[in-house]
C-alpha cells in the first residue's frame, strides 16, 4: 500500500488518463510560476491583466474541450482538471476561463454560423479576443425568462435595447454574446443570442465597482441603446431559453471541478499552517479539535473530487444530464465554502488577511454559490428531478 497523499487522500487523480494528468501538471506549474505570485495584487487592484488571457490561451485552456477553430479538443475531464487547478489559485481566474470558453465561445461554436466561428473562435482560443456572456438583467436573475432586453427587426437589421448586469469579463471584452427576446408576433424564435462587438454605437459597459468577492475578475453592466446590428449578428442556431441554458450547463460543469480546487487550496493552507503554528508549547495540528477540522477537510475534498471525476466521466460518455450538473455545482460549492470557513478558523487572526489565500477563496466562493444558478435554484432543480414536481414557479 502507498502512503496516502494528504491533499488527495483517496488518490482520486489515479482515475485521470495520462493526457489529463499532463494537463494537470502543466496548469499547476504555470499557475505556480505565473499566477500564484501575483494573485493578491490582482485581487487588491480589482483586475486581472489582459496579458494573462494570452498566456492562458497559449496553454490551450480557452474553449479547450471544443473541436476545431483553434480549440484544443480535449476531454471534458481534462477541461475540469484545468478549471480545478486554476480555481486553486483564485475563483476569478477560473471565472475568466469559464466565461470565455464555456459561455461565450461555446455559444458561438454551438449556435453560430461558420462565418461567426471563423471570425471569433481562433482569436478567442488564443486569448487575443475576450468574450462575455450577457444573460442576467437587473430584474431577471434566477428567472432569465423575464428578460426585458429586446431585439427587433428593422429592414434587414436587428436593433437591440436593454440592460444586462453582473456580466463577467465585460469591462475588458472585445465581443459580447447578448441574449434578447425577439418579437414573438412576427414568427421569431423567442430568446436568441446576438454577437455584439465592443465599440458598436449605442453599446456601453459600466464596470461594477466595490465588489468584495471575485475581485480578480472584472464585472460590468451592459447598456444597449438602439444598438443596430447587421442581419448576420444573430446566432442562427439559437431559439428559446434552452440555448443560453446549454451554455450555462457547460460552465457549471467546470465550476463543480473548480470548487474542488478552491477547497483543496484552503485545506492545504490550513494543514501547513497548523503544522507550523505553535500554541501551548506545541503545533496546533496536535490538538484534537484542530485535527478534527483537518480530517474533515481531507474527507470533504476527497468526496468533492470523486463527485467531479464522476461528472467528468458522465460528460465524456455523453450521458451528463442537467440534474447531474446541479448535484455537482450545489454540493461542491457548498462544501468548498465549508472547508474555507473551517480553514479560516485554523489560521486564527492570520485567516482574515490577504497574506494567506483562505479568506480570499472564502469571499470568492460567495459569488460562486450565487452565480450560474443559486444554491436554492439548484436545490429546486434536483427536487424536480427526484419528485417530478416543479416548485420554482
Ligand atoms: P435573484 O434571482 O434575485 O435571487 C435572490 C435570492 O432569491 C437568491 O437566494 C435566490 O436563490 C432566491 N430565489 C429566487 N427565485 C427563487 C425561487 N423560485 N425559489 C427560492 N428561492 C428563489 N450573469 C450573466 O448572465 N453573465 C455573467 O457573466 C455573470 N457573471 C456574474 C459575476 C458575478 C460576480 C455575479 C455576482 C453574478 C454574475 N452573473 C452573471 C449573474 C448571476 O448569474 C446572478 O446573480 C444569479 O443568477 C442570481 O440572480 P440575482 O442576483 O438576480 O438574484
Amino acid at each position: 500500500a502507498t502512503v496516502p497523499d494528504p491533499v488527495d487522500i483517496l488518490a482520486v487523480d489515479d482515475e485521470l488518463d495520462p493526457t489529463e494528468r499532463d494537463i494537470r501538471d502543466t496548469v499547476r506549474s504555470f499557475a505556480k510560476a505565473e499566477l500564484t505570485p501575483y494573485i493578491t495584487e490582482w485581487f487588491e487592484a480589482g483586475a486581472m491583466p489582459r496579458d494573462v488571457a494570452k498566456q492562458i490561451g497559449a496553454l490551450g485552456l480557452l474553449g479547450m474541450h471544443l473541436e476545431g477553430y483553434g480549440c484544443a479538443g480535449t476531454s471534458a475531464t481534462a477541461y475540469g482538471v484545468a478549471c480545478r487547478e486554476l480555481e486553486a489559485v483564485d475563483s476569478g481566474l477560473r471565472s475568466f476561463v469559464s466565461t470565455q470558453g464555456s459561455l461565450a465561445m461555446y455559444a458561438i461554436h454551438r449556435y453560430g454560423s461558420d462565418e461567426q466561428r471563423q471570425r471569433w473562435l481562433p482569436a478567442m482560443a488564443a486569448g487575443e479576443a475576450i468574450g462575455c456572456f450577457g444573460l442576467t438583467e437587473p430584474d431577471a436573475g434566477s428567472d432569465p425568462s423575464a428578460m426585458r432586453t429586446r431585439a427587433r427587426r428593422d429592414g434587414g437589421d436587428w436593433v437591440l435595447d436593454g440592460t444586462k448586469l453582473w456580466i463577467t469579463n465585460s469591462p475588458i471584452a472585445d465581443v459580447a454574446v447578448v441574449w434578447a427576446q425577439t418579437d414573438p408576433d412576427r414568427g421569431a424564435k423567442g430568446i436568441r443570442g446576438f454577437v455584439v462587438p465592443a465599440g458598436t454605437p449605442g453599446f456601453t459597459v459600466n464596470e461594477v465597482r466595490g465588489k468584495l468577492s471575485l475581485r480578480a475578475s472584472a464585472t460590468g453592466e451592459l447598456v444597449l441603446e438602439s444598438v443596430r446590428l447587421p442581419k448576420d449578428a444573430v446566432l442562427p442556431g439559437s431559439g428559446g431559453l434552452s440555448a443560453p441554458l446549454s451554455c450555462l450547463s457547460e460552465a457549471r460543469f467546470g465550476i463543480a471541478w473548480g470548487a474542488v480546487g478552491a477547497a483543496r487550496a484552503c485545506y492545504e493552507a490550513a494543514l501547513t499552517y497548523a503544522g507550523q503554528r505553535e500554541q501551548f508549547g506545541r503545533p496546533i495540528a496536535g490538538f484534537q479539535l484542530t485535527q478534527r477540522k483537518l480530517a474533515e477537510m481531507a474527507v470533504t475534498v476527497a468526496q468533492a473530487s470523486l463527485l467531479a471525476a464522476r461528472l467528468g466521466r458522465l460528460k465524456d460518455a455523453g450521458r451528463l444530464d442537467p440534474a447531474h450538473i446541479s448535484v455537482g455545482k450545489l454540493a461542491n460549492v457548498r462544501t468548498a465554502l465549508e472547508v474555507a470557513r473551517s480553514a479560516r478558523t485554523v489560521l486564527g487572526g492570520n485567516g482574515i488577511t490577504l497574506e494567506y489565500p483562505v479568506f480570499r477563496h472564502m469571499v470568492n466562493l460567495e459569488t460562486v454559490l450565487t452565480y450560474e444558478g443559486t444554491e436554492e435554484m439548484h436545490t429546486l432543480s434536483i427536487g424536480k428531478a427526484v419528485t417530478g414536481v416543479q416548485a420554482f414557479r
